[in-house]
């Protein structure tokens, strides 16, 4: 009978075994799937740009005789463009994929969620005026600091707010709000403090269903605005910030009337300031 019990614990364990390799075969087929598409999105946004830069070159060195000098100046203003939307690209795909490293250390302390709101606004106050858009601030006096990392707080920041003034028109508005927040925690039916920031705009908004899949790499809504700057990868970067937080990304938004997209941020608990203030090891 030992014996029996003995071949058949091993069998279970065995069986249990399997599970777990499949399970680990599945994680990653999945995960080199993710990322040979995203490699192939990558190669292919990288192209566009680079054969735009090289047929204009072309043209120039070619044709350049034949041109008129206002031709000449517009041929080289779009290489230009083409340029700067090939270093936007690199410089988010390199974000991105720092954001993935899963050997990168973030240490997360204190932050006064104003200074990054402020910097923000300094940073695109102009580029807001020059569209005729509103870009404002609403803080809560005497808000609490946040538990954060300030430096991917700004880069959230920064890709909200620009996508907002990208998708407003003239006339529009830009918020970054920032208020405290009672929350009911689920475990313990205590309430805790929490600091929601919202980005939100009167733009062009986004239509139900697409609401889920702009966080998605290279995802963008066919609109007129769609040609114009932008990667598709700024959404994922936001998200990727947010999910470091052990927080979520959210957004209500209708089609003509506006979007606001909205997180909470943990309080930097003073007591518990050693334990709060962790390194994030991904
Ligand atoms: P992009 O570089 O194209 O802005 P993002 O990942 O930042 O890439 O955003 C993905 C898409 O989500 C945008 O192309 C746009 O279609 C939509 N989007 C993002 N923010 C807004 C907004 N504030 N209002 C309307 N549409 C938005």
């Amino acid at each position: 009978r030992i014996l029996l019990t003995n071949v058949l614990d091993q069998y279970r364990e065995s069986i249990k075994g399997i599970a777990m390799t499949v399970q680990d075969i599945t994680r990653e087929v999945e995960l080199n799937e993710a990322k040979s598409n995203f490699i192939s999105n990558v190669s292919h946004e990288l192209r566009t740009p680079l054969q735009c830069i090289k047929s204009f070159i072309e043209t120039l060195h070619e044709f350049g005789e034949d041109l008129t000098e206002e031709q000449q100046r517009e041929f080289l203003e779009a290489a230009n463009n083409e340029t700067d939307r090939l270093t936007r690209l690199v410089n988010d795909v390199l974000d991105l994929s720092r954001l993935e490293s899963s050997c990168r250390i973030y240490h997360f302390e204190a932050v006064e969620i104003g200074l990054p709101i402020e910097q923000t606004l300094r940073t695109y106050q102009l580029n807001a005026r020059d569209k005729g858009i509103e870009l404002a601030h609403e803080i809560e006096p005497d808000l609490p600091s946040v538990l954060g990392h300030y430096d991917l707080l700004l880069q959230v920041f920064a890709n909200l707010v620009g996508n907002a003034l990208k998708f407003t028109e003239a006339g529009g508005r830009v918020v970054i709000r920032a208020y405290s927040v009672q929350q009911e925690s689920e475990a313990s039916h205590t309430q805790n403090q929490v600091v929601r920031i919202e980005v939100a705009d009167t733009g062009i908004g986004i239509a139900p269903e697409d609401q889920q899949a702009i966080f998605d790499r290279f995802f963008r809504v066919e609109n007129r605005v769609h040609t114009l700057e932008g990667t598709g990868l700024g959404l994922s970067i936001v998200r990727n910030i947010i999910e470091k937080h052990h927080t979520k990304i959210n957004l209500v938004s209708e089609v003509g009337i506006g979007t606001t997209f909205w997180f909470d941020l943990a309080v930097f608990q003073q007591k518990i300031s050693a334990a709060q203030s962790h390194s994030v090891v991904e």
